[in-house]
């Protein structure tokens, strides 16, 4: 065992996913009580998916950095949480142990255990709120009873006392020598071979640094205009904080503060500020929902959807993977999250309803895909968000409002350059047909260089087919129900 020469005995911070100095109520309350020991423990059940596993490999390397530089080196270790965290305690002669809390299902399940078995062998343990705008349980109706629908739950959560001041970073930590680490490039969480990952190097930078230089420059100017342009995928003009949302390297309070605080000193920016926050408050409700009714990451929020007839066609949904169904739009959106692991909000909704409706696969299969592929994916926004688009889930659009991938192009993407940027080719379509290529005259597609069948496919369904098919298979649930 370790034992600190002098002074109060070590805290345990345990990260999870607060992978940040600053606004980080577990690592305050362990520098308050003493010297420091954080841990990162990966765990072989619960490991994130391939785009995912990337961030995180990024993520880590930076908050080991800024924990170095303060003096307190960051502990890796791979295993089971519940064994590893009372053993590095007792390696490390801890006193307490702290952290942020999280709210899957399966975390909660495993932290209320790890909670009480520390408790029981007299350590100190603590968790805190960190990563949600409120607590899952402080937003009520009036009845008292969780929201399932969204606005009144942004009503109630914004009609809320301000946030509290985000915490600063510490200054320093005193850490504590000798608790072995394992090394980060063990883990082997970047890919190698094939190293697939040159489009998220290329577009993103892991961390707590970027995460606040990437929040400033969008509220330095690109929020004004995020009212209007945030539904156009074309235009760089969200904040792209998903990611950093999701591994904790920026907090929804900080979010608030600073977004509020734009808002006051450029009135001009009032309106997109508050529009932004509002999509934060979505990340709360599918958190809020998750926490109340943990069945809906697994099950159909409306039950009538578990007789839906899904064709489960495999091969449809290795073509949708690749961005192969011969919609533009479609294919452009999974071609972006191939290569890049994100895709825009916009084309999120367009792509996925395509997979549940056009295609009758499970929304399910779809989503377990976005996991792998998303660099933001997180189980609870994910989830519910598949939900929402299948009509199956809370507060859903409606089952039988069936997008048409041609007209939702045409809207949003009109002269086709979020197309043309992902799908090299059909960068030289006209833009009368960059959203329907089979409808363009032979000369157009010759002079774009495109062979129908060859370098482009064809529409693997016919919208007009396949939204029938969709509605009849709707109507089969409804009658059944
Ligand atoms: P901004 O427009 O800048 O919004 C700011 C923040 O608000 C986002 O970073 C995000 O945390 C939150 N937010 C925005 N839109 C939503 C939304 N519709 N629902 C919940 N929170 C939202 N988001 C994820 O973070 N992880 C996922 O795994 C995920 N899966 C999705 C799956 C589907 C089928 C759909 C339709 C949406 C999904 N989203 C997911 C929501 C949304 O697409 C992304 O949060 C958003 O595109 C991220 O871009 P941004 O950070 O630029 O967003």
């Amino acid at each position: 065992m370790v034992t600190p020469k002098s002074g109060p005995k070590p805290a345990i911070v345990w990260f999870r996913r607060d992978l940040r100095l600053a606004d980080n109520p577990a690592l305050a309350a362990a520098a308050r009580s003493g010297a420091v020991v954080p841990v990162f423990i990966l765990d072989p059940a619960d490991m994130p998916g391939g785009a995912s596993a990337w961030w995180l490999h990024g993520s880590l390397a930076a908050l080991a950095a800024d924990l170095a530089r303060l003096g307190a080196p960051l502990v890796l270790r791979r295993g089971d949480p519940a064994r590893l965290i009372p053993a590095i305690a007792r390696e490390a002669g801890a006193r307490a142990v702290f952290w942020n809390r999280l709210y899957d299902p399966a975390i909660i399940a495993r932290d209320k255990a790890l909670k009480a078995s520390l408790a029981a062998d007299d350590f100190e343990v603590e968790s805190f709120a960190a990563s949600l705008l409120a607590e899952p349980w402080e937003v009520r109706t009036g009845g008292g009873t969780p929201f399932k629908v969204f606005t009144p739950f942004w009503r109630a959560l914004s009609a809320r006392a301000p946030l509290p001041a985000p915490l600063p970073a510490p200054k320093r930590l005193t850490g504590l020598a000798g608790i072995a680490s394992e090394n980060l490039d063990t883990w082997n969480l970047r890919p190698a071979r094939p190293d697939w990952a040159g489009g998220l190097r290329a577009a993103w930078t892991p961390g707590e640094k970027s995460a606040a230089k990437r929040l400033a420059a969008f509220l330095d100017g690109t929020v004004r205009a995020y009212g209007a342009a945030r539904n156009i995928p074309a235009i760089d003009a969200t904040s792209r904080l998903s990611p950093h949302l999701h591994w904790g390297e920026i907090s929804p309070r900080q979010i608030g503060s600073s977004a509020e605080a734009a808002a006051i000193a450029h009135p001009e920016a009032a309106s997109g500020v508050a529009a932004f926050l509002r999509e934060l408050g979505w990340r709360d409700f599918a958190h809020h929902l998750t926490f109340h009714w943990p069945e809906i990451t697994t099950e159909n929020w409306k039950s009538e959807f578990d007789a839906f007839p899904w064709a489960g066609d495999e091969a449809a949904f290795r073509r949708w993977t690749r961005g192969e169904t011969g919609y533009p739009i479609v294919d452009a959106g999974m071609r972006e999250l191939w290569t890049t692991g994100f895709m825009h909000n916009r084309v999120r909704m367009i792509a996925a309803s395509f997979l549940v409706k056009h295609l009758l696969v499970d929304w399910r299969r779809g989503a377990a895909w976005f996991e792998d592929t998303l660099v933001d994916a997180d189980l609870a926004v994910n989830r519910t968000s598949w939900q929402w688009v299948a009509g199956s889930g809370a507060d859903a659009a409606p089952y039988f409002r069936i997008f048409n991938p041609v007209l939702q192009g045409e809207k949003f993407d009109p002269e086709g350059a979020y197309v043309r940027a992902h799908l090299p080719e059909l960068a030289a379509l006209d833009a009368r047909y960059i959203h329907k290529p089979w409808a363009a005259p032979s000369e157009a597609l010759a002079k774009a260089g495109i062979a129908l069948g060859s370098n482009y496919p064809h529409p693997m369904v016919d919208h007009a087919k396949a939204r029938a098919r969709a509605l009849a298979a709707y109507a089969e649930i409804r009658q059944s129900g």
